[in-house]
């Protein structure tokens, strides 16, 4: 049975209006807002997004006040959200929407702000200025490859394209905001990618998937790459005492030359983070606490003298960024020699390193260390030890 995408507009329409959720970015049609939203919600689900995006919205009101503010503020205001490049690509579009004087409201004008896409464009493009261009992200990807029981990967080459081509066809060109929103929201609810609950679906009387039974053998997707493992001693080494407390850190660089294609080569996850503040580390291959330690000591000595010893272990901790799982071995070391700092390593205080942007494992990092350095527990030495 052909499709009638128009006919299947207006229930659309109806059910989104009826089962929207009442969500900040809803309501406003403000053009700045909305790309922060945008740009939030790549890769980050709506509730952790969420009081990122009141914070960020209350510290930076307008694309006049972000394009003031430092990097490293930008970055401390996004830092916990991860995928860093994002919020470095607002900082830009923020300065470009500063210069021109106004924001841009036309597809093109809004894709040429720094990392802007088609999907981003389209999104910003048709919810505030009401402009006919689809949104093609996953979840409509998703609602789209079932209501044509799409054979191919609809990712690429000919499914992809006619993906977009559906889609286009299906907005509704007078309401190409909500449409939009709603194709997004029903992806994200009843269309889920398991178990959709297709009789509550206003699309459900042309889904060719759920009249043949088969809504969840939909989209035919390309098997997942697989997730890499890394290991890391990290070296928390820190100088002075009480309110003189400091800890050696600096924000992570981006690679270059040699270095950033080893780094592709290794699949690691630092570019990404480029920016953030961090400590010292090694890369070591999977050999538990002995190896980890003697790589860290290995490192902290050639930082701090040879005569640096572990003060204490920290013990071992995992957290993933995309596809990498990574397993941390910290341990703290004190500094009693007072070397020169080579390759940017800097001392500085806890207090001052805490509001600086960090990523979610250094903040837990730390963490860890205020807590083995709390008076009383610095003897123990080995406080912490999570094995
Ligand atoms: Fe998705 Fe089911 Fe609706 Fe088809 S009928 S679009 S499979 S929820």
């Amino acid at each position: 049975m052909p499709l009638d995408l128009p006919t299947l507009r207006r229930p659309l329409l109806r059910w989104y209006a009826a089962a929207k959720r009442d969500l900040p970015w809803r309501r406003t049609l403000d053009p700045y807002s909305i790309l922060v939203s945008e740009l939030m919600l790549q890769q980050t689900q709506v509730k952790t997004a969420l009081p990122y995006y009141e914070k960020f919205l209350k510290r930076f009101p307008t694309a006049k006040a972000l394009a003031a503010a430092t990097e490293e503020q930008v970055l401390a205001a996004w830092a916990g959200l991860g995928y860093y490049r994002r919020a470095r690509f607002l900082h830009a579009a923020a300065k470009a929407v500063t210069a021109a004087g106004a924001f841009p409201s036309t597809i093109e004008g809004i894709r040429e702000l720094p990392g802007v896409g088609a999907y981003t464009a389209a999104a910003v493009g048709s919810i505030c200025f009401n402009l006919p261009a689809a949104v093609v992200d996953g979840n409509v990807i998703r609602v789209l490859a079932r209501l044509l029981a799409l054979e191919a990967d609809p990712t690429k080459g000919g499914g992809a394209q006619a993906i977009k081509d559906t889609a286009q066809a299906f907005l509704d060109p007078n309401h190409p905001g909500d449409f939009n929103q709603a194709m997004m929201e029903l992806g994200a609810s009843l269309c889920s990618p398991t178990k959709p609950q297709c009789p509550a679906c206003p699309l459900k009387g042309q889904c060719a998937a759920f009249l043949a039974h088969k809504a969840e053998d939909f989209p035919k997707l390309p098997e997942r790459a697989e997730g890499k493992v890394l290991y890391k001693s990290v070296v928390l080494a820190v100088r002075g005492k009480g309110a003189k407390l400091q800890v050696l850190a600096q924000p992570r660089k981006l690679a270059k030359g040699a270095a950033k294609a080893k780094a592709a080569e290794a699949g690691r996850a630092a570019d990404r983070l480029q920016g953030l503040w961090s400590f010292p580390e090694v890369e070591i291959t999977e050999g538990g606490l002995e190896m980890a330690e003697a790589a860290a000591l290995k490192e902290a000595r050639r930082l701090l003298g040879k005569q640096t010893d572990v003060a204490g272990r920290l013990g071992k901790h995992r957290h993933n960024i995309t596809i990498y799982d990574i397993h941390l071995w910290p341990f703290w070391f004190r500094d009693e020699g007072g070397m020169d700092m080579k390759g940017g390593w800097e001392w500085v205080g806890i207090a001052a390193l805490e509001k600086k942007p960090l990523a979610s494992a250094e903040k837990k990092l730390l963490g860890l260390l205020k807590d083995a350095l709390e008076p009383g527990r610095e003897e123990q030495g080995q406080l912490g030890l999570k094995i």
